[in-house]
């Protein structure tokens, strides 16, 4: 007898180009988590943060900031736009900027927040 158990999650990497199903959304939705949660180990991500970095000449660009940071493990390249698992928000330069620490971990995060 055939076992239906061994539905192997390579189902995980398929792109959702099936429409969604009712009842399924929440799934879904945590299965993109997953997904983009990944995205921030890709030396794909690690190159851009420099790139973006770079461009901002390595300023904060939050309103008030401007510091200047030299360290970039003290940098955040962030999204002004929530990307919220889609990859053209994820990887468009337009859509990120330099912040230093505080301002990410302080303003931005208030900010997210209050959208969300
Ligand atoms: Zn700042």
């Amino acid at each position: 007898m055939a076992r239906l158990s061994s539905i192997k999650p390579a189902l995980g990497s398929l792109r959702p180009t099936i429409g969604r199903l009712p009842g399924r959304e929440a799934y879904d939705a945590d299965r993109r988590t997953l997904a983009w949660r990944g995205w921030y180990k890709l030396a794909r991500w690690k190159r851009l943060r420099l790139v973006i970095f770079a461009r901002d000449l390595f300023t904060c660009q939050m309103e008030g900031c401007g510091r200047i940071e030299g360290d970039t493990s003290r940098l955040v390249a962030d999204h002004i736009r929530q990307h919220r698992g889609d990859e053209r928000l994820f990887w468009d330069e337009g859509n990120l900027q330099t912040l230093c620490k505080p301002c990410h971990d302080g303003a931005k995060q208030r900010q997210e927040r209050r959208e969300a």
